[in-house]
């Protein structure tokens, strides 16, 4: 698995589009990703969570956390490449917490794992679900890292690819600039 290969896979789905669109957050960007478009297919998300448990492996880790939902698949395969459990969190009046028994053991090491990382606000808040039940973060991992800059997460963090796109407010977008009109994906993008 290299990037280029990550990013042909996501592109044979329809997972990583080119075009001028509309993301949930009012942002516009010249590329939609999705990464469910993938990770439908098992034998794909087998693949990446083999290799991303490869990039985990060398912190130890004993769980993988990931956040609810965008996270559960990658994170459920890394888990079962790296033999550890698969736990989720998720949102409750917007604050995302372990529900259904899920439990943390102090001498846990966790690996967050999440589809995409974008702005680094669900990576940091999953992170911060652990360190808050006094259990060490050891790396995050993702799939893509569609970060506009390097995000400072505290721990290491390893990624399959890069994409690099900008999302900005149509405002100053440079597509609506050029009268190319927006179009609005399916449902929300990673
Ligand atoms: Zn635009």
């Amino acid at each position: 698995v290299t990037p280029a290969s990550v990013l042909d896979l996501f592109r044979s789905h329809g997972a990583l589009l080119d075009g001028h669109f509309k993301l949930s957050s009012g942002l516009h960007s010249p590329a939609y990703l999705q990464s469910a478009l993938v990770l439908q297919f098992p034998d794909a998300a087998a693949s990446l969570g083999q290799a991303l448990a490869e990039q985990l492996r060398v912190m130890s880790p004993t769980v993988v956390l990931s956040p609810a939902l965008g996270g559960i698949v990658i994170g459920h395969e890394v888990a079962r490449a790296l033999g550890v459990r698969a736990l989720f969190a998720e949102r409750v009046e917007g604050r995302l917490m372990l529900r259904r028994g899920f439990a943390l053991r102090s001498a846990d090491r966790v690996a967050v794992v999440e589809d995409v990382l974008t702005t680094g606000k669900s990576t940091l808040e999953t992170i911060d679900v652990a360190a808050g039940a006094g259990v060490s973060v050891v790396a995050a991992g993702a799939i893509i890292d569609r970060s506009p800059h390097a995000v400072d997460l505290g721990v290491p963090f390893v990624a399959l690819a890069r994409v690099d796109v900008s999302s900005v407010p149509p405002e100053t977008c440079p597509l609506c600039a050029a009268g190319m009109p927006a179009v609005k994906p399916g449902s929300r993008p990673g």
